[in-house]
């Protein structure tokens, strides 16, 4: 029997695992620059932790988890976001004691038990960032800034960044309750919408089913507190201050209950259903819910996968340069071993190429072969005659021509 992968994962190789390892590096390199720091946790937690978090009447934690217990009966569950354990590492290790704003970012593999299509894995992977300790608009839009720059960056060009307030525990009771009056009163709800009125109703809001059915539906922005609205202008005032377009959507709720305040989203309009790439909002009640200080956070997760299609859209792996090949073969047998150390120091000289070879016990015709397979850009011979000379043979593959160089030099390659 032939074993596959499980439904809905996904084996990355070759240009796509070179055009993660850029996505990465890209995104890495942005968050260094506004002062994030690594921070990893494990790809397993307390399944609590994510009820907790996350909230129990979610997609994500109702049907979604990956839960299992170990050994010792523990209930444990696979991360289906990042946000619960940076939150759960940062009081932990006391972070929220020791350092009065604490940014942090993170890269990995989340896992949620979804339906499979294109853009929709059950394990895929996420990169994120998460500020604490700082309450001010400017936290928010600086952390829209991050992912809006990660996406320019890789080349993503058409995309729209949807945001909303979801106000506070002051204010959004009121809107609650005007929601479950209006949804009250709309005939013939799908069951998802019917469990979602009684347990979170703003969930109603991004419901794909019920939508059209969704007319002068009451607004959030109609709701907030003065200190929400306040808040919600400054957000946007930063934003334009740095340059970044983004249009108001009064639909948006997000699938996780932690957020107050800011909540964003970020489309493309080169995918197709599955068109979010990146999210993400403030949550400023998660850090004190979750038994540390009453400390502020905003933070924002984006995923790889999709990224990747988007960039591969906007033409984005075809400037990835795959490293170049360099291939060494032996003309005589005997030459096996200097050859051997050749390659061994090519290796090591830190220049940006790939070496392989040589193969033992094949004629110089299959080497070149072999060379011509893995798409060498150039062959180093080492022939008895030239060795003698203390000289190799550089062969250019594509070219089809050759040259002598001395073996100490690596210059040519
Ligand atoms: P969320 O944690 O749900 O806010 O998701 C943040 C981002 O992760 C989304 O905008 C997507 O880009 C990505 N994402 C979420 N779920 C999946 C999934 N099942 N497969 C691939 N990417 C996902």
């Amino acid at each position: 029997m032939a074993f596959k992968a499980p439904r809905g994962t996904h084996d990355i190789f070759s240009v796509s695992a070179l055009a993660m390892s850029e996505v990465e590096k890209i995104a890495k390199e942005i968050f260094k620059r506004h002062g994030f720091e690594e921070l990893r946790t494990p790809i397993f937690e307390d399944a609590g932790l994510f009820l907790r978090s996350i909230g129990e009447a979610t997609d994500i934690v109702s049907k979604e988890m990956y839960v299992f217990e170990d050994k010792k009966g523990r209930k444990l569950a696979l991360r289906p976001e990042g946000t619960a354990g940076i939150v759960r590492s940062f009081i932990e290790n006391r972070f929220d004691l020791s350092i009065p704003a604490g940014k942090f970012f993170y890269s990995g593999e989340m896992f949620r038990y979804e339906r499979p299509q294109a853009g929709r894995y059950r394990q895929f992977n996420q990169m994120g960032a998460e500020y604490f300790g700082n309450s001010s608009p400017s936290a928010d839009a600086e952390i829209m800034v991050l992912a809006s720059d990660i996406l320019s960056a890789v080349g993503i060009k058409d995309i729209s960044i949807n945001i909303n307030s979801l106000g506070c525990p002051k204010c959004r009771p009121l809107f609650r309750e005007a929601l479950v009056k209006y949804f009250s009163s709309i005939k013939d709800l799908c069951v998802d919408c019917q469990t979602r009125l009684e347990k979170n109703p703003l969930r109603l809001l991004d419901c794909k089913i019920d939508s059209d059915k969704f007319t002068n539906v009451p607004r959030m922005t109609d709701y907030l507190c003065d200190g929400c609205k306040t808040d919600f202008n400054s957000v946007q005032n930063l934003l334009k201050a740095a340059k970044i377009n983004f249009i108001i959507d009064d639909k948006l709720v997000r699938g996780l209950d932690y957020y107050n305040r800011t909540v964003f989203e970020i489309r493309s309009g080169a995918l197709g259903s599955q068109d979010a790439l990146a999210g993400g909002g403030r949550y400023d009640n998660l850090v004190k819910e979750l038994g540390g200080q009453d400390t502020p956070a905003v933070g924002f997760a984006f995923g790889a996968e999709r990224v990747m299609l988007a960039a591969e859209k906007s033409g984005f792996f075809e400037k990835l340069k795959e490293r170049k090949k360099v291939f060494v073969a032996i003309a005589d047998q005997e030459l096996f071993e200097a050859a051997f150390a050749f390659s061994i120091e090519l290796a090591r000289s830190g220049k940006n190429i790939a070496v392989s070879g040589p193969i033992n016990g094949k004629s110089l015709t299959s080497q070149l072969k072999f060379a011509d397979k893995i798409k060498a850009a150039q062959t180093i011979v080492f022939a008895k005659t030239e060795f003698e000379k203390g000289k190799i043979i550089i062969k250019d593959m594509l070219q089809k021509t050759q040259k002598e160089i001395p073996l100490s030099g690596f210059e040519d390659l």
